[in-house]
Order: structure tokens, then sequence, then C-alpha cells
């Protein structure tokens, strides 16, 4: 277990918390989806309601190592005002003497947006000279990124080397989510993975194995560990270079705890513009030029099975291309019937996450989220640099 910012006093400090303001701009420059500054918003308030002088660091989008203005946090700063209802300061870099004076000015309960850490080269690269600067503004520092956790970067990890280091509330929230996915989920556990690759997800497929009772295969991912059995899937996406991992990952699986379940069935076209001439077909059945670009029918029924009897149930990778109508009755039944298993639900991973908000039940679901990446790695097994940098209770 993680200190919080429970454990600590912040009265009247200085609190530098990294947040993951990374969120999509819209046209005009304005935030598109707040789903990430709203996630933010319990810690902030806390840190408010209790007189810390709050200063925000985050990226935004992928700047190469300078100022550029359209990644510019000034647009989240103006959307973290209004979800405040209080002013949002903002500052014109995230170090130097400037930056050190509008900290000075900072009062109790005000809070002070730094403007783009990875506007400085070191910030990927993890200077300790920048780490040290960035902890220099702080009494204390607070990791509430968890979609950044799984980099070590200045200001998710090597700033902690600096500072009394603790999580914030999203990042004790995730981290307790997926670790009892993990240590002690009630079984049956079903683990549902899909999405374009298993190159990908070798890590994640692996330690699902072990860990769950029922690995169920779709998307993309499932057309290589088809081939690998010898179906003829014709021109559909398979990572040719991959078979003998699919192989190895199937021969393992005899020997896990899991049940591994693959598609009986697939929906296939032409193209994958041409959705209108798709047909249902069994595994050897892909006609001649075609592509499978869903799981079937049939399957999506064995899956509903599964999900229905579960109590566990974690979910990354669509079942097939979601994003096409007519490719999409995999991954959103898949979804309604997670959403109405009624077991406790974890979700990760951007395209995953966009696909349950599509099937309109994200509502129901116990846990979407917010680090795709950081919750693969998380589930793989592997230490987060950004949570291996925070102190233990
Ligand atoms: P996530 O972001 O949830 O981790 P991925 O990025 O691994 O998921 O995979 C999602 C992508 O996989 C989507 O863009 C989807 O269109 C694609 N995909 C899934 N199944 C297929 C398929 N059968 N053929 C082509 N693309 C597919
Ligand atoms: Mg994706």
């Amino acid at each position: 277990m993680k200190k919080t910012v429970r454990d600590v006093d912040v009265q009247g400090r200085r609190v530098l918390v990294r947040v993951d303001f990374n969120v999509p701009l819209s046209e005009d420059g304005k935030v598109a989806d707040d789903t990430r500054i709203k996630a933010a918003l319990p810690t902030i308030r806390y840190l408010v309601d209790h007189g810390a002088r709050v200063i925000l660091a985050s990226h935004l989008g992928r700047p190469k190592g300078k100022p550029e203005e359209r990644y510019s946090l000034a647009p989240v700063a103006e959307r973290l005002g209004e979800l405040l209802d209080a002013k949002v300061r903002q500052a014109g870099d995230c170090i130097g003497p400037e930056v050190a004076s509008a900290v000075d000015k900072l009062g109790a309960g005000e809070v002070l947006l730094l403007e783009n850490v990875r506007f400085h080269a070191e910030e990927k690269e993890n200077k300790e000279s920048f780490a040290r600067q960035l902890a220099s503004l702080a009494d204390l520092y607070v990791n509430d990124a968890f979609g950044t956790a799984h980099r070590a970067h200045a200001s998710t990890a090597g700033v902690a080397a600096f500072l009394p280091a603790v999580a914030g509330f999203l990042m004790e929230k995730e981290l307790a989510m997926l670790g009892k996915l993990l240590a002690d989920p009630q079984r049956p556990f079903t683990a549902i993975v899909g999405g374009a690759k298993i190159s990908d997800k070798i890590g994640v497929l692996q330690s699902l194995m072990q860990k769950a009772d029922v690995l169920m295969i779709g998307g993309a991912m499932a057309n290589t560990f088809l081939a690998a059995q010898g179906h003829d899937l014709s021109r559909s996406l398979v990572e040719q270079d991959k078979l003998d991992l699919a192989r190895q990952l199937m021969a393992q699986s005899e020997k896990a705890r899991a049940e591994l379940l693959l598609p009986v069935d697939l929906v296939a076209a032409p193209d994958k513009d041409a959705p209108g001439e798709r047909e249902t077909v069994g595994l050897d059945q892909v006609p001649e030029g075609w592509m499978a670009f869903d799981i079937g029918g049939r399957t999506l029924d064995l899956y509903e099975e599964r999900i229905k009897t579960s109590k566990t149930i974690f979910w990354n990778g669509p079942m097939g291309m979601f994003e096409v109508p007519g490719f999409d009755s995999g991954t959103l039944g898949v979804a309604q019937a997670v959403a109405e298993s009624g077991a406790t639900s974890v979700i990760g991973g951007g395209d995953t996450v966009a696909a349950v908000k599509k099937a309109g039940v994200a509502e129901k679901i116990t846990h979407i989220s917010t680090g795709g990446g950081a919750a693969l790695k998380f589930v793989e097994g592997k230490e987060l640099p950004g949570v291996a940098a925070l102190q233990d209770r």
C-alpha cells in the first residue's frame, strides 16, 4: 500500500501534483473531452480544501522537447477553472525563476497550472537536474497521473527522489482496482483480450493465463491464433511473423490455469469499406480475398454465456473493427454482456473504453481505467516507475 495525500499534512505547504491532463483538443483549441480533468478533481479538491498551495504539472500531446503553442495547457486551465469554480493560475513554463515567483505568490487553497512539462526534452530523458528544478518548487509531491505511471520521466518518477512522494486518489483507486484483480479476484475470473496485435500484449496474455479462469480472444489478435492453428483467413490481418509465438502461447495455455477460448466463426467482408457485403463464415470459409473484421454470432453467444456466469471480468481490446458499423456487433455485444453480468468489471485501453462508451454502458462498468498502457503493464505484473517512486504506508 502506498501513502496517499490523506497520510500527510498539506496545510500551507507547496504541493506539486503530477496529473494526467493529456486531453484531446478540438480544432478551435478547446478541451474536447474533459474525462481526465474530472478524474483528477477529487485530489485537487481535497488539497484545496485542506489549504495546500496546489501546483499542477502535466504533459499534453507530443511536443518535441520545446514549446509549441498547440500543446499549451492553457485550454485545460480554463476548463479546470470552470470545473473547480475557482481561478486557476497559469505559469508560462514549468521551471525557472518566473515559475518560482508565481509559486511564492500562491496562497493556501490556490491552484497554479504549470505549462506542459514536455516542452523540455529533459522531462522524457528523466534528467536529474530537471527533476531537481521541478522539485525545488514544492515541499511535497503527489502523483495522480496513473496514465503515465509506466513511464520513468522526470515529473512522473525522477522528482520523487527529492521530495516526499505520495499517491493521489485516482492513483490510489487504480492501484486498488487493478491490484485486486491480480491478487484476490472473485471467481470465476474471465479475461477478455482483443485488439489489433498479439505482439503488443504478449506479457498481458501470459499473465492473464495464470490469473484468470477463462481467457477469451477476439479482434485481429484472434486471427493470428487461428492462422497459427492452420486456418486460412485469406486477406485478414494476421501477424505472419508471430505464428510461432501464437503456437507457444497456446501450448503454454495447456498448462496454465485459464481455459483459452478462440472464435468459432467470423464476420468477413471484401474490404473494410464494404461492411454492407459482410457475411458470417466458419473458420475455413473466409472467401478468397476477403478479410475477417469481427467475431461471428456463434462466438458471441459462447462468450456471452461465460461472461454471464463470471464474478470478475477484465477486458482489453475490441473484438473487431468496431469503429465501422457492421463490424461492431461482437464488441458491442461483449460490452453489453459485461455490463449486465453483475460481475466486478475492469476495463482498460483507449479503444476498448471508446467501445464501451459507444455501447452506452460505461456507467455499468465497475472501473474504467484512465491508463491504457499503464493498466496493461500493471496486469503484466510489471512494476510501474511512477508507482515504485511513491512512499509505502
Ligand atoms: P486498446 O486501445 O483498447 O488497447 P487496441 O489498440 O489493441 O485496443 O486495438 C484496437 C484496434 O484494433 C481498433 O482500431 C480496431 O479497429 C482494431 N481491430 C480489431 N479487430 C480487428 C480486425 N479483425 N481487423 C482489423 N482491425 C481490427
Ligand atoms: Mg488502441
